[in-house]
């Protein structure tokens, strides 16, 4: 089975050093399921300082990441082209059905991590195929970014979770959330766990989790269940994220 690679383009390799070590992540580059690769940018750099920004044009705070080192820290990527996307606050919201569309693309990603206040438009204009955004608040740099959008694309890559069915029964699968879980002891600090998770009765215990599922969704996330249901109609576009694998 081929490993599907993230090229991170960032200035800050170290960031991903315990990242790629532990857990789920971890077990999956040692599975030789994914690759997870950084590419520093000040390695293109032409000058001694090995700078990567600069200052913006028509003034204004801070500084902009410059576009030549950026593009051709992408340019030696080389073959097969990566899909490339671009971490900004000013990105297409990310969210479980990103993640899943995504993770079924291609089988080479590339992901641009900015840091100070951003990039020159032309590294987005000529070096990226989406951009995205992890949630509406800024960041100080695109890693913590990257991290979010390989660990939640690497979950629906076969074999990374061992159980494939604690994928499809995650929160925001089908627009739901998850139901409540309990284990043992059966009674902790007078919180007794429903009598039904006790019966061994699977049928009637899926049910119950059904049921559940729709009204914690209900109660936690309104939103996400107006979704579900404009999903049976006609109305996919009131729902966040791209139902369309192909959109992109
Ligand atoms: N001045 C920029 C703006 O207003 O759009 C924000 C720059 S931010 C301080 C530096 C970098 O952090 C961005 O270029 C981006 O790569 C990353 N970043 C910040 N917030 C992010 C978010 N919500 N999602 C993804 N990346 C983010």
């Amino acid at each position: 089975m081929i490993p599907v690679r993230f090229e991170i383009i960032t200035i800050f390799p170290e960031y991903f050093i315990q990242f790629k070590s532990i857990g789920t992540i971890g077990r999956a580059i040692e599975n030789g399921l994914i690759q997870i690769n950084t590419h520093n940018p000040r390695d293109y750099s032409k000058d001694k300082h090995r700078s990567v920004d600069d200052y913006p044009y028509g003034g204004g705070p801070g500084m902009v990441m410059k576009p030549e080192p950026v593009l051709e820290c992408l340019d030696s990527l080389g073959e097969p082209a990566p899909f490339r996307i671009l971490l900004s606050p000013q990105g297409e919201l990310w969210n479980q059905n990103l993640a899943l569309h995504l993770s079924q693309k291609t089988e080479r990603f590339a992901l641009i991590c900015g840091r100070y206040e951003g990039f020159d438009e032309r590294i987005r204009i000529a070096g990226a195929d989406l951009d995205i955004s992890i949630g509406d608040y800024v960041l100080s740099g695109g890693e913590a970014a990257a991290c979010v959008v390989i660990e939640t694309m690497s979950r629906h890559i076969s074999g990374v979770v061992g159980d494939s069915e604690s994928v499809t029964s995650d929160s925001l699968g089908g627009n739901l959330l998850k139901h409540p879980q309990y284990t043992r002891p059966p009674e902790y600090r007078g919180l007794r766990v429903p009598e039904i998770l006790l019966s061994g009765d699977h049928r009637k215990i899926q049910k119950w989790r059904e049921e559940m599922s729709i009204e914690n969704t209900k109660r936690k996330r309104p939103d996400l269940f107006t979704c579900k249901d404009d999903l049976k109609g006609d109305k996919k576009s009131v729902c966040r994220g791209s139902e369309d694998p192909d959109e992109f």
